[in-house]
């Protein structure tokens, strides 16, 4: 799960690490007052949308007035904001953070992330701060620093001070940055994050390191136990498709293809995605409707494909062990009576209860081609949807 900036730094501020000071707006009037607020000759508005690469697409101005915060809070909120981590259609901005001008005397790249390759957390930094890591990465690779952290004793406070050397910290301000480092590090570990990205971290004319961006991820699996992020929650900024799946508990994740897909079990909804990709088709969907799933749950997520404007077909793989197959068969049947059915339908259905399964959807008058197998029902869907 994604959060605001300044959810962020509201976050990051408890465990120490420095921020400026800033209020959230969702209004014009709301902008001005919290820029009275701070009393600060420089405040910076910046949108806030769950995607970063603001800055370069105006959404991040410097205000030297109480008029120019009212103008640039008036430009920004309700502008669609594209940048390259929103995609083409952009996100429109509804809140912005109303920050405090920071003197910066340098920008750094500070990130942790969970590597795959170790399993352990790493702890990277760059002098690069500002730029996207991934262009640091791509041209000067020798530019960005590593520690890998062992769990069992954490980030030391040794490698957070070769990193603060490496990445060429002022000598005077290494203990400040080690602390920022070691507090972002309890911050990421305590709220189970995936990402702790801060780009830029600062250095100051008045001698401090400060966190001016600050982008936490959340695993979400993990959320049961923090109840306090999960109240950060900003579902405009998701998918709607994907909240309604999380209501009734279905793992639903949106692609970019016209078929969309209805399977059991996240193995075989992979390779449902798989194989529809290898006879040339393109999935709209992952969607796991799970082994206990009731005919309401397929109903919804029948509903939910079907409201996927790109959808151009449906492909129904399932194999029925828990699941059953006249349980999947009758959600399909609700689901087309509640909001009709305009295109292809391909249903491969296998074990339990997959005879009766196979008659509710004869006599239910659908227009519905079966698949004798995955391939077969694969290779149908590909050529029904062109
Ligand atoms: P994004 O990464 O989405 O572009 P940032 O928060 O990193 O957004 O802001 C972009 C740039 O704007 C920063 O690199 C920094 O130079 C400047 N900036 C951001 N916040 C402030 C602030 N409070 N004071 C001064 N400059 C800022
Ligand atoms: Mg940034």
């Amino acid at each position: 799960m994604n959060i605001h900036e300044y959810q962020g730094k509201e976050v990051l501020r408890k465990y120490g690490v420095a921020v400026p000071n800033g209020k959230v707006a969702f209004s014009v009037e709301e902008a001005v007052k919290a820029a009275e607020e701070l009393g600060t000759e420089v405040v910076v508005v910046k949108a806030q949308i769950h995607a970063g690469g603001r800055g370069k697409a105006g959404g991040v101005k410097v205000a030297k007035s109480k008029e120019e915060v009212r103008a640039y809070a008036d430009e920004i909120l309700g502008k669609t904001l594209v940048t390259h981590q929103t995609g083409p259609e952009g996100k429109e901005v509804k809140r912005l953070l109303i920050e405090e001008g920071c003197d910066i005397k340098k920008e750094y790249y500070i990130g942790l992330v969970l590597d795959r390759a170790t399993s352990k957390v790493v702890l990277m930094a760059s002098e690069e701060g500002g730029t996207e890591i991934e262009e640091v990465a791509e041209e000067t690779p020798e530019k960005i620093f590593k520690e890998v952290i062992d769990p069992a004793v954490g980030l030391q406070a040794f490698q957070a001070r070769r990193i603060a050397f490496n990445i060429n910290i002022p000598k005077e301000l290494v203990g400040k940055a080690v602390k920022f480092m070691m507090g972002l590090y309890s911050a990421f570990v305590e709220k189970d994050c995936s990402i702790a990205e801060i780009n830029p971290l600062v250095i100051t004319g008045d001698g401090n390191v400060m966190a001016l961006d600050a982008k936490l991820n959340f695993d979400s699996n993990a959320l049961y136990r923090q109840k306090d992020v999960l109240e950060y929650r900003d579902l405009e900024e998701e998918d709607p498709k994907e909240i309604e799946a999380s209501k009734y508990d279905l793992s639903y994740i949106s692609l970019d293809g016209n078929i969309g897909c209805m399977v059991n079990g996240a193995g075989l909804a992979m390779a449902t995605m798989d194989i529809i990709k290898y006879y040339g088709g393109d999935p709209a969907n992952f969607l796991d409707v799970g082994g206990g799933a009731t005919a309401e749950k397929v109903t919804e997520a029948f509903k939910i494909i079907l409201s996927d404007q790109n959808v151009k077909g449906i492909f129904v793989n399932i194999f029925g062990g828990i699941m059953k197959c006249d349980v999947i068969a009758e959600g399909v049947v609700e689901a087309t009576k509640q909001v009709g059915l305009k295109i292809p339908l391909v249903v491969r259905l296998e074990g339990t209860n997959v005879d009766l399964g196979k008659k509710i959807l004869d006599e239910s008058g659908l227009n519905i081609t079966s698949a004798a197998s995955m391939a077969d029902g694969a290779q149908k869907i590909v050529s029904l949807v062109g």
